[in-house]
């Protein structure tokens, strides 16, 4: 009964030893030409492999390497085989990392300020108290909370919209078109931050857009098909957005010829705001082994009517 870390080989030596150590119990593997396919019950994958279902047919768990699972082909994995996405601390700490430090560079002006120092322009820009800077996150999920935990500490005015209504102490939670359309009059910065599934592709639009207040700001750190490109375009050459900053475009990496990477109000970062990190993945996927031998329903399985 193996465990089939199926991905880059230099992260599987590093789980190899951290399973070696905290599981000894389960055999791992990393090196998918070494073991016999039938002999693998659980299966550990960021891009599935080709003929997946049909390699692995002995399977009773697949594991995400990552927070999202758009990458599977759900259709195509019985309902009875469990997909579990990665829900682990690390990943969570990261994200809140990276949307904290966007939203920071642009409430200080940062960007500005690199644009000036090309010019050698040495101006100060007004910047406001915290509090008076509405950040609103679509997605009010694991991540988009441990976001909403690190920016409080901030003092930000918060707003999340999600598909069903949320409570969260400290902030203005919102769902539904309704909610949506009350939230983004009020956000100068919005963060997307909800999963790819057929209703949340190409939300970050012109129709969207023009709900923010002129001049919001946009960090997209969802999936890059959640943005319409060309809408974004406009919307930076009318004003109506000043700045985004995206981790994350379609396809990746944009050709040499995108227009993203010239613009001077994009900053654009290779799809890393946040990683799992195999030291705390590693005992979430124990943990979660270890719930299902005892007959237990395991953490992150994803649900397959919501698609996430
Ligand atoms: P969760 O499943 O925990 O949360 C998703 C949130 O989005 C939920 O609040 C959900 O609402 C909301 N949502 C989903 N669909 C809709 C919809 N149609 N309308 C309104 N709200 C909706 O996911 P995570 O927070 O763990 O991850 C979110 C995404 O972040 C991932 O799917 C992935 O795409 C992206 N990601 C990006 C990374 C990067 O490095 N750029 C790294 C990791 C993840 P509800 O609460 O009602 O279910």
């Amino acid at each position: 009964m193996t465990f089939l870390y199926h991905a880059d080989s230099e992260r599987g030596a590093e789980w190899a030893t951290l399973f070696a150590e905290r599981a000894p119990e389960i055999a791992f593997e990393y090196r998918p030409d070494e073991i016999d396919p039938d002999s693998v019950r659980f299966l550990a994958v960021w891009n599935p492999p080709a003929n997946m279902l049909q390699r692995y047919r002995n399977l009773e768990a697949i594991f995400s390497l990552g927070a999202g699972v758009d990458q599977f082909d759900l259709g195509v994995i019985p309902a009875s085989l469990p997909l579990v996405r990665m829900v682990e601390p690390g990943i969570a700490q990261g994200m809140a990392e990276y949307v904290s430090l966007s939203v920071m560079l642009l409430h200080r002006h940062f960007l500005d300020y690199a644009e000036q120092q090309r010019q050698h322009i040495w101006r100060i820009k007004r910047f406001h108290p915290a509090s008076r800077l509405r950040v609103g996150i679509l997605g009010a999920g694991v991540l988009a909370q441990a976001v909403i935990a690190m920016m409080r500490s901030f003092g930000f005015s918060l707003g999340v919209w999600s598909r069903s209504q949320k409570t969260i102490e400290g902030v203005d939670c919102y769902h539904g078109e309704e909610g949506l359309n009350t939230l983004l009059p009020t956000c100068e910065i919005l963060v997307c931050l909800v999963p790819l599934t057929p209703e949340t592709c190409g939300i970050l639009n012109s129709a969207l857009f023009s709900k923010l207040p002129q001049g919001a700001a946009l960090i997209n750190c969802g999936r890059g098909q959640h943005l319409v490109q060309e809408d974004l375009l406009d919307a930076l050459a009318t004003g109506q957005i000043s700045r985004a900053i995206l981790d994350v475009i379609e396809p990746e990496p944009p050709s040499k010829e995108h227009p993203f990477w010239q613009h001077d109000k994009i900053f654009l970062t290779p799809h890393t705001a946040s990683m799992t990190q195999p030291d705390t993945a590693v005992d979430v996927v124990i943990a979660n082994i270890r719930r299902h031998r005892a007959g237990e329903t395991m953490i992150g399985i994803v649900d397959r009517s919501s698609l996430y």
